[in-house]
Order: structure tokens, then sequence, then C-alpha cells
């Protein structure tokens, strides 16, 4: 298979849209926050393009100015906005980093590196962003314009950078034996910040079986969707089965019959949540009361409410299993406890995490409805 690591990122927040995107090749118009990415990471180019003498802020900021699309937002107080978030990074940009101190090796470099083995192989490219040489060895860095950073945890472990180191050393084979002298970095515009790393070969080995195993999901056709906040700036949730209805006014559907039945088991939910509640503060009052008058039942003109009082119980595991065990029954009552192993997952060994992750099968599927009023 050929992948893009963008189409594998994709792949990773949501299956469906990889689908939509890169199977059924369903074209959508780039959204504004992706335009704005992009003429960023053009004007990053611009500057960082070796030539005689380096750009300065003024012809950086023309350059960006020159690239900009006022077409894409809503309206001019949204465009507005845009523009000057993207004067506010380059000025910022150019306040920690001169880019004459640099020495580039490379910019916007597209690649094509092999992962896997045998009949199992596949090709990953991509784009980084820029290379540059350092005082002892060399830096990847990754330009980002989302508003969320993450981690330092998530960058030692990210996927994205390690796959890029190994294009690197597709290219530097030599350099593998200088693994901790390249650094990775992912530059957070927005914020100014830059988080970097390094990787040891255990962990490329390791990221290469991540993308290995997501190959695989791909190929066994698993393309549920995974709602999350990237929805909101997902071209394809006319198409989604998790947002579709929304647009049902634009499909032309008859729904009154559907939208009385929504409306109806909203406030039913609602009112039911309210006497929960109430239920709740009642029972209290009442324990209360008969707990002063020393009473385990009180009468009302509608009836008798009686006090239990239910026990859970939990066993020695030692000694039950002292008595179990000679008769042979100890087996038996062992039962996997998800949220034990879900707490443990995070400690074993990586080749331990994907053997039990393998062993994971759908035990049985019930449907329900959830409500989030408006
Ligand atoms: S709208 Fe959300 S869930 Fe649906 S395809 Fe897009 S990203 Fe996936």
């Amino acid at each position: 298979m050929r992948i893009s690591y963008s189409a594998y990122d994709t792949y990773r927040n949501c299956p469906l849209k990889y689908k939509f995107q890169n199977i059924d090749q369903l074209k959508v118009p780039k959204s504004k926050e992706a335009v704005f990415g992009s003429t960023l990471h053009e004007t990053m180019k611009f500057i960082h393009t070796p030539g005689i003498l380096s750009p300065t802020l003024d012809q950086a900021m023309e350059h960006f100015s020159n690239s900009w699309n006022p077409a894409v937002f809503d309206s001019p107080d949204e465009e507005r906005a845009a523009f000057s978030q993207g004067v506010k990074i380059i000025q910022d940009y150019f306040e920690k980093n001169n880019p004459a101190d640099f020495n580039i090796v490379n910019l916007e470099s597209r690649f094509q590196i092999e992962i896997g083995r045998d009949d199992d192989k596949h090709i990953i490219s991509g784009i980084i962003d820029r290379i540059d040489r350092t005082k002892d060895g060399f830096e990847i860095i990754d330009y980002k314009t989302t508003k969320k950073m993450p981690t330092q945890e998530k960058v030692d472990n990210d996927i994205q950078l390690s796959v890029y180191l190994k294009a690197f050393l597709s290219n530097y084979p030599k350099e593998i034996e200088n693994l901790d002298k390249i650094k990775v970095s992912l530059y957070f515009l927005k914020h100014g910040v830059k988080l970097s790393a390094t990787r040891t070969l255990e962990q490329l080995k390791q990221s290469e079986q991540l993308f290995l195993d997501t190959i695989k999901l791909i190929e066994s056709s698993e393309f549920e969707p995974t709602m999350s906040p990237l929805c909101d700036w997902c071209g394809y949730q006319n198409r989604c089965p998790m947002w579709k209805h929304k647009f049902k006014e634009l499909r032309h559907i008859d729904t009154d019959e559907v939208n009385s039945a929504i409306s109806e088991y909203i406030d039913l939910k609602s009112a039911m949540n309210i006497t929960k509640d109430r239920l709740g503060k009642l029972q209290e009052n009442i324990l209360n009361y008969m707990d002063q008058e020393g009473v385990e039942r009180v009468f009302g003109p509608q009836g008798v409410i009686a006090k239990t009082l239910r026990k859970t119980y939990k066993y020695d595991e030692k000694k039950l299993r002292e008595v179990l065990e000679p008769l042979n029954h100890w087996e038996d009552i062992l039962k996997i406890d998800g949220i034990a192993l879900r707490n443990i997952l995070g400690v074993l060994p990586f080749s331990a995490r994907k053997e039990i992750e393998k062993a994971k099968v759908v035990d049985k599927e019930t449907k329900s409805l959830s409500v989030k009023k408006k």
C-alpha cells in the first residue's frame, strides 16, 4: 500500500474521513484553517529559503499578505481576525528567531520510504517542513498551526516525527550512528513554542510497527466514524452518519414524524432526570426522619415506605483461593476485569500491550440513545 503520513493521521483521527478522502476520493473545499496553515507554511519557507541575505520582517509580511486568500472566510470580521493573527505569528517568530542564524539543509522536502518486510511492504510518503544542520548534528522541524499544544510526553512518542526521522535517515544513512544528535521538533506557531525530542532505534522500530498495524486496519476495511472536535473542520459532515441528519432540510426529506419523536424523547429524558434528582432528595429527607424517630417504616395517605438495608460483600482473595483451588474451581471464578486491565495497560511493555490489543474481540453490542441538549 502507498500511504501518505497525512492520510495515516486522518485514519487515526477518523477512519470514515479517511475513507471519504482517500478511497472514495470525494473532493471538498479546503477549510479556512487549512488555507491559513498553508499560507503560514509558505511564509516560513520564504523566511528560511537560503539566499545572500535573509528576508527581513517587512519582506516576510509582504509575502504573507500577497499569499493571503480572503475568499475562504465567512465574514470580513473573521477574515480580519485571522489576518491579524497571522501577522502576530510572524512578528513573534522574528522576535524569537533570526533567520540568518540557521543552517538550512532542506525545506519542504518530499520523501517516500519503504516499511515492513517480505510480503508486507508499504510505501509512506510525506513532506518534511524543514531540516537544519545544528552545531553537532541535525534538526528536523515540523510547523504546527493548531490551537492546542501537546505535552512533552506526546512529542517524545509522536509517530510523525519518528517517520520523518526515518525518512531523513534514508537519505543520510550514516547518521544512524548519531541518533542522539538528531533533534526532532514540532514548532507551534500560534504559541511561538518549539517542543523537541530525540529518538532511539527501539522507538523507531515501534513506530514502524504502529504504522503497520494501522495499515492492517485500513486493509481490513474498518472505517467507523470517530467524533472529536476535529468534526468542526470536516468537510464530509453532510455524508457522515454522525452529522448528516443535521443537514436534512438540504436533502428535502420529510422529517416531521421523527422530529416530533426526537422532541418528545428529549423532553421525557429531561423530566426523568429531574424526577431522579427529586427522588434522591426526598429519600434523604425520609431516611433522616426515620433515623431521628427510630422507625423502620413510615405511613402516608397513599401508602407505606419501608427502609431496606442492602449489603454488598467482598471476599478475602487468599482465603477464597485456599478453599477453591483444591476443589479445582478457582479458575472458574476468575473473570477479566476491564477497568483493572485498562489501569495496568499503561505500565506494560509495548509488546505486551500489542498482544492485549490483538486479544480484544467484540463481546456483545447493544444500542442505546444518549441526549445532548442544545
Ligand atoms: S464529521 Fe467527524 S465523524 Fe464524520 S467523517 Fe468527519 S471527522 Fe469523521
